[in-house]
């Protein structure tokens, strides 16, 4: 590799690989979900965090395993209480957009201490007003996916 040292060539591949060429298919539920219902939805659709999104698919919040773990043990009516009395509500969501660096996302991760990021684009809602349409799911297994092509490929 041209004299160049085997951290650049690592450093200078996390930082071409953009997120959205290795994200996942979001999984969504809305903001009136029960959280039991959130909780069958994560074991159905094989994930660790939920994102909550209005009906029009725009982001509002995110529940992760231990949001729901929390509240079964706190002895609420978890069919009667609605996920958005819980989760982690805008503006204080971490997100990540398509053509943001692995590694710059990947540090979003470590920085704030969460295992995904939803992947956004800002769309227009009726109203005129702006907001962020979820079209992806960045998790620590995507990074560690992309970790293992990039040492298979050695
Ligand atoms: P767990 O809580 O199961 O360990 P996380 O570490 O991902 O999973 O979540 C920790 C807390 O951070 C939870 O309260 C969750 O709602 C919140 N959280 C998870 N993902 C995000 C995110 N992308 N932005 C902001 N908060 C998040």
């Amino acid at each position: 590799y041209s004299g160049r040292s085997p951290n650049r060539v690592v450093a200078e591949k996390l930082c071409s690989v953009k997120v959205g060429t290795i994200i996942s298919i979001p999984a969504v539920v809305t903001e009136n979900c029960s959280v039991y219902d959130a909780v069958v939805a994560m074991f159905i659709k094989d994930v660790g965090t939920l994102f909550v999104v209005k009906e029009v698919g725009l982001l509002e919040g995110v529940l992760s395993r231990k949001d729901l773990l929390k509240t079964t043990l706190g002895g609420h009516d978890i069919h009667q209480l609605p996920v958005g009395v819980i989760m982690t509500r805008m503006p204080n969501v971490i997100y990540t957009t398509s053509d943001e660096t692995v590694w710059s996302a990947a540090k979003k991760l470590i920085t704030h201490q969460v295992d995904a990021l939803p992947v956004v684009r800002s769309a227009t809602q009726a109203d005129g007003g702006e907001g962020l349409e979820v079209i992806g799911r960045l998790s620590k297994t995507n990074i560690t996916r992309l970790f293992v092509e990039l040492g298979e490929g050695q």
